[in-house]
């Protein structure tokens, strides 16, 4: 008889979403309309430079002179979209050849994806709390070990808490993967260059390698905060960086991403570029035309100014939460190089207990911190990506029941 993955029956399940779903229906007749903030999606349409970019190409893919099929050029990936993504990060002063940029359809499967092209016997060191895409990809992959008490065996936890500015020290277990999210989900923080300097240092030293998320990276406000592990001298040696479309230009329901692979990162005298070059040639066919004009789009100086005003639609309710809840006495971090914010739980409450709480008296829907790990006991997270107006009346409710 056919065997089967066994490392699928060791995952918990997808724990998170689920149980706030169930949490969320079991709630019979609430007082007032449910107001979510919790589940990061966007909620604001799309650039009107993107949409005419994807009007015009699909125009394009209906004639015969114009069709595209399978694209043939580098890395699966238009010229265009390439020579965009790498001027976008010359503006920077970052300098990335165009065929170390492979587009795809989402950081998400990129970020589980790459776990391809590394050894099963790798150990893995992820933050914690952290976005758990990471997580249980290496523990479908085998590298995770066994789950017991809440932890996977094999994998390097790193705390993220205020203790330690949400940024995490260097481990005792020296990790070959290690996955680094600035700015964070969930905590909201963003690492500054120092910070990232000594895990670069150290994964050069150790022959590790980074795996940087940075789709938050439209965000960031402060300077001494880099977009890019890039800008960070030694990081072409020692990181691979994922970047997305979604939060930078609502593009959650478009699908589109990149992920950056120097052709200078060799481990054993092997190209990581020409080995995802070659992961992604035999199971990826692309990202379509219409999408990649679409992407194209967000890096014209239309594109640059309408995304901007999203941006800054977004980074306001991150005021308004933050704001409003410091002013409640709630202890509150992040949203300020980030649409997340994440905040402690009142004395005597666990994440489970608050969250109830706020679905309960102000319904308000939130993602309580230990869905993301261990170290997110206590915290709760809320997302700045909702309707203005709704986000407002959320912060006046969660204010009048403290
Ligand atoms: N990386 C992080 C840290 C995220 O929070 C998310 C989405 O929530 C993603 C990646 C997924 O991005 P994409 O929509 O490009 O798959």
């Amino acid at each position: 008889m056919v065997k089967l993955n066994d490392n699928f029956q060791k995952l918990p399940g997808g724990y998170l979403f689920p149980e706030i779903g169930r949490r969320v229906r079991a709630f019979q007749n609430p007082p007032m309309p449910v107001i979510r903030l919790g589940i990061g999606d966007v909620t604001q349409p799309l650039a009107p430079a993107v949409v005419e970019a994807m009007k015009k190409a699909c125009e394009e893919m209906g004639h015969k002179e114009t069709f595209r099929g399978y694209c043939e050029e580098t890395c699966g990936a238009y010229d265009f979209i390439r020579f965009a993504i790498r001027d976008s990060y010359l503006e920077r002063g970052v300098n990335i050849a165009d065929d170390e940029i492979f587009v795809s359809d989402g950081a998400k499967s990129d970020c589980g994806n790459i776990g391809d092209i590394f050894s099963a016997d790798n150990i893995v060191a992820v933050c914690d709390p952290v976005y758990p895409v990471y997580v249980d990809t290496n523990a479908m992959a085998g590298r995770a070990g066994d789950f017991e008490n809440g932890k996977w065996s094999r994998l390097v936890y790193l705390p993220c808490t205020a203790e330690n500015g949400f940024f995490p020290e260097l481990p005792e277990k020296t990790p070959d993967m290690i996955y680094i999210c600035s700015p964070n989900n969930p905590t909201g923080a963003a690492a500054t260059r120092d910070q990232l300097k000594t895990w670069v240092d150290y994964a050069n030293k150790n022959g590790s390698v980074i795996l940087f998320d940075s789709a938050y990276e439209a965000y960031i406000t402060e300077d001494d905060k880099p977009h890019s592990i890039f800008e960070i001298p030694g990081a072409e040696t020692c990181a691979i960086e994922f970047r997305s479309f979604s939060k930078t230009a609502g593009f959650t329901g478009v699908r589109c991403a990149y992920t950056v692979i120097p052709k200078a990162l060799k481990r054993g005298g092997v190209s990581l570029n020409a080995m995802w070059n070659r992961r992604q040639g035999t199971k990826f066919n692309g990202v379509s035309y219409v999408v990649q004009r679409a992407a194209e789009a967000t890096f014209s100086a239309e594109g640059k100014r309408q995304i901007a005003e999203t941006i800054a639609y977004y980074h306001n309710n991150a005021r308004v939460i933050r704001e409003g809840l410091s002013a409640a006495g709630l202890t509150v971090y992040g949203g300020v190089n980030a649409p997340y914010i994440w905040f402690r739980t009142p004395e005597g409450f666990g994440s489970w207990e608050f969250f109830d709480k706020l679905l309960y008296e102000a319904c308000v829907v939130t993602t309580p911190g230990a869905g993301f790990g261990p170290s997110g006991e206590g915290y709760i997270r809320l997302t700045a990506f909702g309707d203005a107006e709704a986000t407002l009346e959320a912060v006046e409710r969660i204010k009048n029941i403290l």
